[in-house]
């Protein structure tokens, strides 16, 4: 299956390597993606007051500085892994600590890793990007709006990134968050993603401090805490609310052990809130390690008292809403977006699951003709076909997003644009949406 992969890999255009701007950040360093660097102050809501408190909601001290991070040292060498081993050697460089390329060639910044306590940490590389399109594009994946990356190992060897994300981090990556500007006011504003990405990493650092590997934690823990902890610091309950709401539409049929991957989210957050509110946030965070070490029996003791717990009056707006993510219609949105720029509006304001079917009938009216433009712009998305089966844990859909795949460079290479369009729009229903599986209401 791998091999096939590669070979769809190869074919897919990439884009051109984009302008980066590094400047130095507190904890770290930001990248700019495409952008003109803003002073931070000005940026709404500050990486650097998310990152303090977080730490402080882990029960951390906020992270110290070594030297006078807002003048990076410089270094110079023509290969940057062997002056990396040089700086190590002669202590210039601690091992947690990274080389960043700078906008002068063969010029390296040496960022140091910061202070928690008596530990060190590896500091945090911010990727900034613009907007969502461009971080979509550039990480080949439309499901998501930000990211978190302990290290390279996913995006640079599995599904891969544009290369130059990982020619930019190099071998010894760093811990990335990658989250987009959005135009919500007219002063620069960062996605509320980073909020939950920062959130990852700080998870990620208490996950090491308590000596437990990330891979012995469950997706449901994962992606719930994250979401919990975002709602908290960011002091949006409303968030709460709606993940609790969406929990109990989806304990009506189905268990904490079986929840799908659009749903872990807010399952995962309401199970993180029923445990906190029954012992309390210490404790939790004491008690962590032994759950993440016994899930599944926990799990199963949990599961009575999560029901109680949620166990409210439905309201129609959370059928819905509930419906709406199980389809995943954000990617839905995102993927179709080119042919379909109306369709993102649809499903803002959708209120009724008729809303939700005619959302799918939008995607059977009329597409614009191709243009070079329309061709990169979905060839750009195909991708995001294996990620999300790949993320649903279906390997039933991941062959069949593959070979929808290899379907696509054909058609693509004939240029038969009637034909590629109706296949990737059925992907959408098929695979992202999984209208069949997911829609209660006949469609029409
Ligand atoms: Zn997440």
């Amino acid at each position: 299956m791998r091999k096939v992969l590669l070979v769809l890999l190869v074919s897919v255009v990439g884009l051109a390597a984009p302008q980066i701007t590094p400047t130095p950040f507190r904890f770290g360093l930001i990248y700019w993606v495409d952008m003109n660097p803003l002073p931070l102050p000005r940026c709404y809501p500050s990486p650097a007051g998310i990152v303090a408190n977080m730490f402080e909601f882990f029960g951390f001290p906020s992270p110290e500085t070594i030297g006078e991070w807002w003048v990076p040292e410089k270094a110079e060498g023509a290969d940057r892994e062997a002056l990396r081993a040089q700086l190590v050697a002669e202590g210039r460089l601690s091992p947690l600590g990274f080389l960043a390329p700078t906008l002068e060639p063969d010029t390296y910044w040496i960022i140091r890793p910061l202070k928690l306590g008596e530990r060190e940490i590896s500091p945090l590389v911010l990727m900034l990007f613009p907007d969502v399109e461009l971080l979509n594009a550039e990480l080949r994946n439309y499901m998501i709006s930000g990211l978190f990356m302990p290290d390279g190992e996913w995006g640079c060897a599995e599904l891969p990134w544009e290369p130059w994300i990982c020619d930019l981090l190099g071998r010894n990556f760093p811990p990335t968050v990658f989250v987009a500007f959005v135009e919500i006011t007219p002063e620069p504003f960062i996605s509320w993603s980073i909020f939950h990405e920062i959130a990852h990493w700080v998870f990620h650092v208490w996950l090491e401090e308590n000596g437990v590997p990330d891979e012995l934690v469950p997706p449901l823990l994962l992606e719930g805490l994250a979401r919990y902890t975002e709602a908290k610091v960011s002091a949006t309950p409303e968030i709460l609310v709606r993940c609790r709401e969406l929990a109990a539409v989806w304990a009506q049929e189905g268990s904490l052990v079986d929840t799908p991957f659009p749903l872990i989210y807010e399952v995962g957050a309401s199970l993180v809130e029923f445990l906190v509110q029954k012992m309390g946030w210490k404790e939790f965070l004491s008690a962590l390690p032994s759950f993440i070490l016994d899930w599944e029996n926990y799990v199963a003791a949990w599961e009575p008292g999560w029901r109680a717990w949620l166990s409210t009056k439905i309201s129609d707006q959370a059928q819905v809403l509930y419906q709406a993510e199980l389809q995943l219609l954000g990617t839905c949105t995102a993927m179709v977006n080119p042919l379909f720029p109306e369709a993102r509006k649809h499903v803002q304001e959708i209120r009724s699951t008729e809303d939700i079917v005619q959302f799918w009938n939008l995607l059977e009216g009329p597409v614009p003709g191709p243009s070079p433009e329309l061709w990169a712009a979905l060839e750009r998305r195909e991708l995001t076909f294996l990620h999300v089966a790949k993320a649903l844990g279906r390997e039933d859909l991941y062959s069949q997003a593959l070979e929808l795949l290899a379907d696509l460079q054909k058609l693509r290479e004939e240029g038969n644009w009637e034909k590629y369009v109706a296949l990737f729009l059925r992907g959408v229903r098929e695979i992202i949406g999984r209208v069949s599986e997911t829609l209660e209401v006949p469609v029409p």
